[in-house]
């Protein structure tokens, strides 16, 4: 079982490299030594993460040699759009998009009305041929490590938020460690995403060693612990950790100061746009469904991402979660964050869009439909089953699906779709 297909090391240049995907060309990191032209690598969200023997690269690409073409004609038909359907604001978008044309806020904000089944139907096949043109089949999943649910932040959406009552879980650096391993090992994973509630028992050295721990295992160490200060951020990516996410949450900033108290909107933008200057893969978006929100705010939270230029999309509907100031919010409706999935996508071809576990909550078949939208990343939890019950961010959350099962169920939904995990690539 494999989250990546081996890549051939076509080209070096400085510190990159171009890679082959059974003829399929794109560009990568180059973060581990001595690689040479002809060699094999696995890459994830565009760094390479670690080389491989030419013999173990050829086992695993003979597995992949009669299915990977069949994925791509798959992945072909199901994203053709009619254009002959398409409603007349839909047409003149699709033309902006062809003429690779920004398209502005105004458009955006129409795209969110359409509203009856067919213009639905014709935006996500929009915005999932856009996804093919610019990614073809290439899909990413990466596996989730929520290692504690202690939090000394308030936020009032949160069902860890430090006032809840709830029993509180922390996995010591070594059980992190082995369960890392055991995600790699047992079931191939090649990136892991690790998150957190804002635990400050999870001092720079236990991170240190943590994220050193795990980036020796080959594979793409991606945090999720809040606000840090820049000097952690940066002494956590010598320690080898190489992607963050960290979500905006709201761009409008009376919201924002109202759900997060204490937090500072402009320190959290400044953050955000620090960890790219220290080099870090960053994943940032937004909550769909605050209180307040309007269509406009919407509008704006996909401008503001755009303008952060992260390398993933991250956004997700806010789920109400009981004993939290945000309990009686009403939940937000599954087409409007496909729809906004959609014009993430027609806004911005290039972005990976990730398909958010919160998401998922809303109804068991909104992985695919996302998929379908223009979404093209996924998560897989592998938190130990014993603490993911207690990780609620939201609730409704945690299916207790153990770790093969899950892995089975996402590798079935990619191939009923086409997509094989070949890297995303840089930009
Ligand atoms: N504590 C870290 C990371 C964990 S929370 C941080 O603050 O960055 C990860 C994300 O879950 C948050 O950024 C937020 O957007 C989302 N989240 C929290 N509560 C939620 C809820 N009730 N419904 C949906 N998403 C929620």
């Amino acid at each position: 079982m494999c989250y990546a297909i081996p890549a051939k090391v076509v080209s070096i240049q400085d510190n990159f490299c171009i890679l082959d995907y059974f003829g399929e060309e794109r560009k990568a990191l180059l973060d581990i030594e001595n690689v040479e032209v002809g060699d094999y690598i696995y890459a994830q969200g565009g760094i390479s993460v670690r080389k491989i023997p030419h013999q173990e690269a050829a086992a695993v690409l003979a597995t992949w040699q009669d299915i990977f073409f069949e994925l791509k004609k798959t992945d072909s038909l199901l994203s053709k759009v009619d254009q002959e359907k398409l409603p007349a604001n839909a047409l003149a978008v699709l033309q902006k998009i062809n003429l690779r044309q920004q398209i502005n806020k105004q458009e955006m904000l129409s795209l969110l009305t359409l509203n009856t089944a067919n213009e639905l139907k014709v935006l996500y096949e929009l915005a999932n041929n856009i996804r093919q043109r610019e990614h073809g089949n290439a899909s990413c999943v990466h596996g989730i490590l929520e290692f504690s649910n202690y939090c000394g932040q308030s936020c009032w959406y949160c069902g860890i938020r430090q006032e809840r009552e709830i029993k509180r879980y922390r996995l010591t650096p070594e059980q992190i460690i082995a369960a890392a391993q055991s995600a790699v090992d047992t079931y191939g994973f090649k990136a892991l995403v690790l998150q957190s509630g804002e635990d400050y028992w999870y001092d720079i050295n236990k991170l240190t060693a943590i994220v050193q721990s795990i980036r020796a295992m080959g594979v793409l160490v991606f945090l999720s612990i809040g606000m840090r200060s820049i000097d952690t951020y940066q002494k956590l990516f010598t320690a080898g950790a190489r992607a963050a996410l960290l979500r905006f949450e709201t761009s409008n900033q009376k919201i924002f100061h109202r759900l997060k108290p204490g937090v500072d909107f402009t320190e959290r933008l400044e953050l955000i746009k620090n960890l790219k200057k220290i080099g870090y893969i960053v994943a940032t978006g937004f909550m769909l469904g605050l209180p307040e929100e309007s269509a406009e705010d919407l509008v704006n939270n996909i401008a503001l991402t755009q303008y952060l230029d992260p390398d993933m999309y991250s956004f997700g509907p806010l789920i109400p979660t009981t004993n939290t100031p945000l309990a009686n919010q009403k939940k937000t409706h599954k087409d409007d964050v496909l729809k906004a999935i959609a014009v993430a996508r027609l806004a911005n071809p290039k972005a990976n869009i990730l398909v958010t576990t919160a998401l998922e909550t809303l109804d068991h078949n909104t992985k695919q439909e996302a998929l379908l939208a223009g979404a093209n990343s996924l998560m897989i939890n592998i938190t130990p089953t014993e603490y993911r019950d207690l990780y609620e961010i939201y609730e409704g959350k945690n299916k207790n699906l153990e770790i093969g099962s899950s892995i089975k169920n996402t590798t079935n939904l990619l191939y009923t779709l086409g997509r094989a995990p070949t890297d995303i690539g840089l930009l």
